[in-house]
């Protein structure tokens, strides 16, 4: 390949960038990526193929999505009056936002540590972005965001609700009182991708914020593999976020799919409840290791601190478990891993392989 090409014509600050990193999960209990561990039962997969088995795939989708977006909007509480946009995950979404809000010197802010994919998808666009750190207790600092809106008049603000990789919900007050003061000057994108498990959303304030915007996925609620999110917002707002829509972003298989699940939606319910009965449990086991502290979690995974994360996160790959090892990701983060909640048995090979991990030397 002529190198010089590359100079050319790729972007000095693509090219300096590394691509996002997926590792090498055969063989390992996977605990790194927010998964749902639960297949859907037999039966249920056997009709989901027939149902995929008449989907028209010589046809381009159509693009209004009529059927899959009112499904979406009555069960999952869009209010009325609101529609979503749909896209290939909330990833496309969030790239959909940095798009249409790319005007020269505009910003985006978000606390720090948060989704990473803000900042990337920012960057991607030409956008400034701005971080805020939260306190270290990984709540929101509301003096240090309003000082931040005042100074930068972000263009977009996204607040995780709840965080990732902290898995903190944010104090519902403070997250007001920045949408408040954002006001008329951006919009605000709460990205509740784990509302499944978390004891509140903002999906039912949309009608009190003109700037509100709501972001969802099925993702984390079992359906990784379709890529689908969804966001919510004034009609005013979605239409123009429309614009910049790949206009055939959801394929057939992906709508035919997120359509029928729907439709059985209670089974994944029952998933989400077990796996939120198993992150409390999981909570109270790790508590009682020596050395480890957790933190509070509405997410389906749990923030950990250890002395020597390194140590500990390379001990638990040898005993082929794969977690993320956050601690470089920022300040606030040092010697701290992120678990995801799995089945009961999953997180009792976690927990051996973490007892066994830890050194001595922390007892
Ligand atoms: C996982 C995650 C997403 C990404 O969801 P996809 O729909 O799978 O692209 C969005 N936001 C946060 C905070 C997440 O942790």
């Amino acid at each position: 390949m002529n190198q010089s090409l590359v100079e050319r014509i790729i972007r000095a600050d693509i090219r300096a960038l590394s691509a996002y990193p997926v590792p090498d999960a055969r063989g390992m209990v996977k605990l790194d990526a927010m998964e749902n561990p639960y297949l859907l039962p037999p039966a249920l997969r056997q009709a989901l193929g027939q149902h995929l088995a008449a989907a028209e795939l010589n046809r381009y989708p159509v693009p209004s999505y009529t059927l899959l977006k009112n499904k979406l909007c009555v069960q999952f509480g869009v209010p009325p009056g609101f529609d979503v946009l749909l896209g290939n995950g909330s990833d496309e979404l969030i790239s959909i936002i940095s798009t249409a809000c790319a005007q020269p010197g505009a910003k985006v802010l978000a606390p720090l540590p948060g989704f990473v994919m803000y900042a990337v998808s920012a960057g991607f666009a030409g956008l400034e972005f701005v971080g805020v750190p939260l306190r270290p207790d990984f709540s929101l600092d509301r003096d240090a965001m309003l000082a931040a809106i005042a100074e930068h008049q972000p263009a977009v603000t996204y607040l995780a609700y709840p965080n990732n990789p902290t898995g903190t919900l944010f104090d519902a007050a403070a997250m007001e009182d920045i949408i408040r003061a954002v006001g008329n000057s951006g919009i605000v994108v709460v990205d509740e991708a784990y509302q499944p498990f978390a004891s509140d959303s903002f999906m039912g304030r949309l009608p009190e914020f003109d700037n509100l915007v709501v972001m969802r996925t099925v993702s984390k609620l079992g359906l990784a593999g379709i890529r689908l999110g969804y966001m919510a917002a004034n009609a005013a707002l979605l239409q123009e976020f429309d614009k910049v829509r790949p206009p055939y972003n959801i394929n057939v298989l992906t709508q035919a799919a997120a359509e029928f699940l729907l439709d059985h939606r209670a089974e994944l319910d029952v998933q989400a409840s077990a796996l939120c009965r198993a992150r409390e449990q999981l909570r109270q086991a790790v508590s009682g290791v020596a050395g480890v502290e957790v933190f509070p979690s509405e997410a389906n995974f749990l923030l950990l601190r250890m002395p020597n994360v390194d140590k500990v996160f390379a001990g638990l790959l040898q005993r082929k478990v794969l977690v993320k090892n956050v601690g470089k990701m920022h300040p606030l983060l040092q010697n701290c891993l992120r678990v995801t909640v799995s089945t009961p048995q999953e997180n009792a090979l976690f927990l051996a392989a973490l007892k066994e991990a830890v050194p001595e030397s922390f007892l």
